[in-house]
């Protein structure tokens, strides 16, 4: 089932990354410490009263060096685009400037429900300059204060009354979606391609085209796929279509939506920083990962040149080390016939349940090899670990003490899950909980 998403606009300053950082709450800084991996604070997941929904920061999609005015226009446009509802900001002690009153039009004249900030509202008194608002014709203003956290619950509770009626998408369990992700001209579309032009691959339906991609679900030996397409989406020809952070949001949405993420790479550009960006969205996701080394009919090959890509790959892609690492061309389709098994397996990982009983014997062989660290002599105590969740697989070890259960120690059960059950390409998550 799709999300609703709401998208914040205003003018530079008037609070709307405060306000953004308040909504998706812990969700950020809960966000691993991993080498490689910056977090681009535009979209995040967010939850209020039990649902849960989409967050963009329009503030932080820079276009280039345009006037503020020009900005802003793109920002609006963005958030009509993008969103099902629009919180647009103001400044309360600044009150409505003439760029606030241009955007609010262009807001106005979108159709798309609109509900009114009024940030910086500090004190109680103050609520009561809020009335000038209404003239800018979004009904009643919602005076909040990012700063101290005032007001967001009434302003949440009418953002949420805005969102639109689910769409009920199949959420047929046995499908696998999938994504291809990846900076531009990687050979994303060209390997598109090439896996719906496989022999085996018979396409059933490109029906499904949302404003964010396109999906095209096909069978292949029995099983069902949906792919997800980005990068062969209809361009619109907008200005901001060109900006790297607008190419994230598409890739954050479409990872979403998927089981699996292909991070595509180019065998002939070699790995540049932007790839390592990309990649570590879909890590954070936590969804399954394999690398495409695409365009490898480029490169010229001896017996060791795959072992030395490889190891280039491990090495900008440490964090990504659960993942399987394809090479393949989509122009000569040479060793395209190994991409889908890798998915479905990716895919199965993913989902997969382990027993109880046998994750215990794992713990219980694990402490023999490698018994608790100490520290400060107090010694960490593991009594026993159970799944909680799949999608990616979710481990709770329970323990005497969590600060005990150092980042070693969790690599190493990590290791040793790994081995016993088989993750490849799924990330895995280990939390320790107090237990006495
Ligand atoms: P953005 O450019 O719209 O994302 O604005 P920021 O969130 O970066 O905030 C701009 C400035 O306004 C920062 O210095 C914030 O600390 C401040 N600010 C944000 N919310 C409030 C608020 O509710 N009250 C006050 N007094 N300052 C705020
Ligand atoms: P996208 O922007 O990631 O969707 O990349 P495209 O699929 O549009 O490909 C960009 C360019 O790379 C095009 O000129 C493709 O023909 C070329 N290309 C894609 N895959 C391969 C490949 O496997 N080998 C070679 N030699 N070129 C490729």
């Amino acid at each position: 089932m799709r999300k609703s998403v709401v998208a914040i606009v205003g003018k530079p300053n008037v609070g709307k990354s405060t306000i953004f950082n308040r909504l998706v709450g812990e969700r950020i800084s809960i966000v691993e410490d991993i080498p490689g991996v910056t977090r681009d604070r535009i979209y995040s997941e967010a939850e209020w009263l039990n649902t849960r929904f989409n967050i963009i920061d329009t503030g932080g999609i820079e276009i280039g060096d345009e006037p503020l005015l020009v900005q802003m226009r793109q920002q609006a446009e963005i958030a009509i685009d993008e969103s099902d509802v629009i919180i647009f900001m103001i400044d309360g002690r600044e009150g409505a400037t003439a760029a606030d009153e241009e955007v609010s039009r262009m807001l106005f004249k979108s159709n798309k429900p609109v509900v009114l900030a009024v940030n910086k509202m500090d004190n109680p008194d103050m609520r009561d300059r809020i009335y000038e608002y209404y003239s800018l014709g979004f009904g009643e203003p919602f005076p909040i204060s990012g700063t101290h956290g005032l007001g967001l619950g009434d302003l949440l509770d009418e953002v949420i009354k805005h969102f639109p009626e689910r769409e009920i998408e199949d959420i047929d369990d046995d499908v696998i979606r999938f994504s291809l992700i990846g900076r531009p001209n990687v050979g994303k579309s060209s390997l598109v391609n090439a896996i719906l032009g496989e022999e085996r691959v018979i396409v059933s339906d490109i029906a499904g085209t949302t404003r964010d991609a396109i999906d095209t679900n096909f069978t292949r030996d029995g099983d069902e796929y949906v792919i997800i397409d980005t990068a062969g989406m209809r361009k619109r020809g907008k200005v901001y279509e060109k900006t790297e952070k607008y190419s994230v949001l598409r890739a954050l949405k479409a990872i979403e939506r998927s089981d699996v993420v292909l991070v595509v790479l180019d065998a002939d550009s070699g790995i540049i920083e932007q790839d390592k960006k990309i990649a570590g969205y879909a890590h954070e996701a936590g969804k399954a990962v394999i690398i495409v080394v695409n365009k490898w009919d480029t490169v010229e090959k001896d017996d060791k040149t795959m072992k030395k890509f490889e190891d280039k790959v491990r090495d900008g892609f440490q964090f990504l080390d659960y993942a399987p690492i394809v090479f393949l061309s989509a122009i000569t389709k040479k060793r395209i016939h190994t991409l889908m098994p890798k998915i479905v397996e990716a895919s199965e990982n993913h989902a997969k349940r382990v027993q109880t009983n046998i994750l215990n014997e794992v713990i219980v062989d694990s402490l023999a090899i490698n018994p608790t660290p100490s520290i400060k002599g107090r010694k960490l105590k593991i009594l026993y670990a159970t799944q909680v969740a799949v999608k990616p697989p979710t481990f709770v070890v329970f323990v005497n003490d969590p600060e005990l259960m150092h980042f070693s120690y969790k690599r190493f059960l990590e290791n040793r899950f790994r081995e016993a059950f088989g993750f490849e390409g799924t990330p895995i998550k280990i939390y320790a909980r107090q237990r006495k």
